[in-house]
């Protein structure tokens, strides 16, 4: 197929009769932000290169091998976001909203772009759900944060899911740890892939999250974060833990857990679906209490977290979970004839604009042709109107489900319309009581 009809590997199109599955997801993703206080953000699909490799960090996969980096006409480089945090702490810098009342509470929702291999779970193009929250160091923020996530994947309908919890503590401990994992590693250095290598000298913390099976069994059994945490981190965790046993929130510590960005410090957290093959995780997250510092601003503790919702998508069709329908064309007006197709269009307007989904024929097809499309749409109620019915100024309003007819005044077809369809919306109540 030539390369016209075909779209740029791993990237999806989310078709019309898929797009109000996204509608709501996003729908429920925002709603329960902002029941949290947490309001949207929209930042720019590209950045300055620099945002990302100051952020993200230079020892990481994203950096080192997924980035879309071009230069531009006025030769500056510029980078599709791989993520949203770094343009969202950028933004919030920038803008001075880490100058006002804290902390700052942002969600979002856009687009991100890496160059990884193309798999179920792994796209090129793919999509995020995330919130940021600037500037509260203490524990109840990590539990908010994470309870939050949990409520998003409530409320969408998720059944099933898995909560995992970690603490890398913070440079303090990472000093300790980062000694003890050299040590490992160096010991294991014959076995380990040329990237680990590098990842030995530069950031040693960065061969737990290699994808290589060889590598993942020999930093199975390195020596973990857990056991190397300060006082105060280690305090840090337990009091997040014990606001996570208040509210309810079942978790497993899982002390393998790093991440894959460079800028995490204490918490960190994922949730995991068993439904979705290797590509399991739905949901990272945690703390990164230097980052603002490190991108300018002032020095304050923040957290947040990014779900995929491609991956979202696959565990809500694998668990079967029922979204609420696209919303159905209420009447379809079958005009015949010139006059009629006019009647037709001024009738379709005025329902439309109280607010009621009507179609009407735009492709001049008989009778027979228009039913069968109305047919298709799935139109609640539908009208026929020919030369008499606008003479006559009343037509036959047909119920679609039950084939009932009822002859209405075409002037009165607003309230008619309304009438009949407040009956569907009772009798389907009444069904269920
Ligand atoms: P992974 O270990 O799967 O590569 P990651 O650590 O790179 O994930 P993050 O950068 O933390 O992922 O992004 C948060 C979430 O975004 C992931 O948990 C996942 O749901 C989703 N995600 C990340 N990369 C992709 C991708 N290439 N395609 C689809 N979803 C993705
Ligand atoms: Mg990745």
């Amino acid at each position: 197929m030539a390369e016209i009809n075909r779209a740029v590997k791993g990237t999806n199109d989310i078709l019309p009769d898929n797009s109000h599955n996204w509608q709501f997801v996003e729908g429920k993703m925002l709603e329960t932000a902002n029941n949290y206080g947490f309001n949207e953000i929209r930042v720019p699909v590209f950045e300055h290169t620099e945002v990302f490799l100051r952020s993200v960090g230079d020892t990481t996969d994203v950096v080192q091998k997924e980035m879309y980096t071009f230069d531009d006409k006025g030769g500056r480089s510029i980078t599709l976001r791989p993520e949203l945090t770094a343009g969202v702490i950028r933004s919030a810098i920038e803008k001075g909203l880490v100058n006002n009342a804290l902390p700052v509470k942002v969600c979002y929702i856009g687009g991100c772009y890496r160059y990884e291999k193309p798999q179920a779970g792994r796209l090129r193009e793919f999509h995020q759900f995330g919130v940021e929250c600037i500037g509260a160091a203490s524990p109840n923020a990590d539990a908010e944060v994470i309870s939050l996530a949990r409520q998003v994947l409530e409320n969408i309908g998720i059944k099933k899911i898995s909560l995992e919890i970690n603490s890398i503590g913070c440079p303090l401990c990472r000093k300790n740890y980062h000694k003890a994992l050299k040590e490992y590693f160096e010991g294991k250095k014959a076995e380990l892939c040329g990237t680990c290598l590098d990842r030995l000298d530069r950031n040693p913390m960065r061969i737990l999250d290699c994808k290589s099976p060889i590598c993942s069994e020999i930093a199975s059994k390195a020596p973990v974060v857990l056991d190397y945490l300060c006082d105060d981190c280690r305090d840090h965790f337990e009091k997040v833990k014990k606001n996570l046993d208040a509210m309810d929130i079942a978790y497993t510590v899982n002390p393998h857990i790093v991440r894959g960005l460079d800028y995490y410090t204490r918490t960190v957290f994922e949730f995991v679906s068993g439904d979705i093959g290797a590509q399991s995780t739905v949901c990272g997250g945690g703390r990164y209490d230097g980052l603002i510092g490190q991108m300018g601003g002032p020095s304050m503790a923040s957290l947040g977290f990014a779900m995929g919702i491609e991956r979202l998508m696959m565990v809500l069709e694998s668990q079967k979970v029922e979204l609420p329908e696209a919303k159905k064309t209420e009447l379809y007006i079958a005009p015949l004839g010139d006059t009629a197709v006019i009647k037709a269009s001024a009738l379709c307007n005025e329902l439309r604009r109280e607010g009621y989904k009507v179609e009407t024929d735009i492709c001049s097809r008989g009778l027979k042709a228009q039913m069968k499309y109305a047919n298709k749409i799935g139109a609640k109620f539908t009208l026929v109107l020919g030369d008499s019915e606008v003479e006559s100024g009343k037509a036959k309003l047909k119920n679609m489900a039950s084939g009932e007819e009822r002859e209405i005044e075409l002037s009165e077809l607003v309230e008619e319309l309304g009438e009949e369809i407040r009956k569907i919306i009772f009798e389907s109540i009444a069904e269920i009581f």
